[in-house]
């Protein structure tokens, strides 16, 4: 059924990895920023960027979690950068069962770039003193119903994937922490 049209701001972080140097300071603002009560630690595994590293070819590139898939994909990329091959997968931006990337150390739980939820401009871009990371925002025409089949979808992979409960545990002790 096609639901009303509405205006949805799409957000977007461009990632220009030939400026990036490795620095990992997004790595370190992010789990920092995620932690809880905020800002109360930082370690890199928690964080929803990681920026894969070659310091011996020059080459770093930011990755940011993107959705929770339920199941492996069936195909695989292979990436080749200046003559060095890549895992399959390595640039993945999803938390998926066949790899430890982009899930939360202590639980398990998916981890997924939430674009910094309630800060004009995501903290990863800010503290990016290069400009490898930089920040985008457009306004987009959806059908209403949309949005709201993304979340059912989303949330039923997850419970079907660590059960209800487990979720429901998490979520209750990380609001008795902030
Ligand atoms: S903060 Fe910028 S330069 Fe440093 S690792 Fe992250 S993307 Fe690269
Ligand atoms: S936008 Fe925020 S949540 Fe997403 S990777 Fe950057 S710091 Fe982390």
């Amino acid at each position: 059924m096609k639901g009303e049209k509405k205006k949805k701001i799409v957000k977007t972080i461009k990632i220009d990895v030939d400026k990036c140097n490795g620095c990992r300071a997004c790595e370190v603002v992010c789990s920092a920023f995620h932690a809880s009560p905020k800002y109360s630690s930082n370690n890199p595994a928690r964080s929803r960027i990681r920026v894969i590293r070659d310091p011996l070819r020059d080459v770093y590139v930011p990755v940011c979690a993107g959705e929770y898939a339920v199941a492996e994909c069936a195909g695989r990329d292979k990436y080749t950068i200046d003559g060095k091959e890549y895992d399959e997968c390595a640039f993945c931006r999803a938390s998926c069962p066949s790899r430890q990337e982009f899930k939360e150390p202590d639980s398990g739980l998916p981890l997924k770039c939430d674009m910094c939820e309630g800060e004009d401009e995501p903290l990863c871009v800010q503290w990016c003193l290069v400009d490898a990371l930089t920040y985008e925002e457009r306004e987009e025409e959806v059908e209403e119903t949309e949005e709201q089949e993304e979340l059912e979808i989303g949330l039923e992979a997850l419970a079907s994937k660590y059960g209800l409960q487990k979720i429901m545990e998490t979520v209750a002790r990380l609001s008795k922490k902030e």
